[in-house]
């Protein structure tokens, strides 16, 4: 299953990349004409209730990304497991791909490069992630989410 965020939703759609899911995100209603077509439309999620007339949609009606997540915890579960987790580019949904330690040693600040044993890039943007990179961006977000309960 893949998903459209619109730009409404923009750390809904860090989150679900977070997670290892397949989420476009897109600035432009206009752009769904292009996934509209598809013999199997990516899900939409959003928080306008105006002008959206694309199927499948789902409309987000929280404002906190905490309770957003709770929103459509139901409809992403089935699709998440720990080897899908940290897959994709936060910044643009590409897969990551392994590389090679000593390829990036000049990439990462010296205390990661030598506490950690995996690394990925990003295809697109040369993003280096390590194991911490998603994990402290989730911890972030937990605690911003609990701070505005
Ligand atoms: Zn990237």
């Amino acid at each position: 299953m893949r998903f459209i965020c619109d730009s409404t939703l923009g750390k809904l759609t860090k989150y679900l990349r977070i997670l290892g899911l397949d989420t476009v995100s897109i600035n432009n209603l206009d752009t769904l004409n292009q996934y509209r077509q598809l013999a199997d439309p990516p899900l939409l999620f959003t928080k306008r209730t105006k002008n959206i007339s694309y199927q499948p949609a789902v409309f987000i009606q929280k404002n906190n990304i905490h309770e957003q997540t709770k929103e459509i915890e139901n409809i992403i579960k089935p699709y998440i497991n720990s080897k899908t987790f940290m897959t994709r580019c936060i910044k643009c949904n590409a897969p990551l791909e392994l590389v090679r330690k000593e390829d990036i040693e000049a990439r990462v600040p010296e205390y990661i490069y030598h506490h950690h044993e995996e690394f990925k890039l990003c295809p697109s943007c040369k993003k280096v992630y390590w194991e911490g990179t998603h994990a402290e961006q989730m911890k972030k977000w937990t605690r911003a989410a609990s701070a505005l309960e």
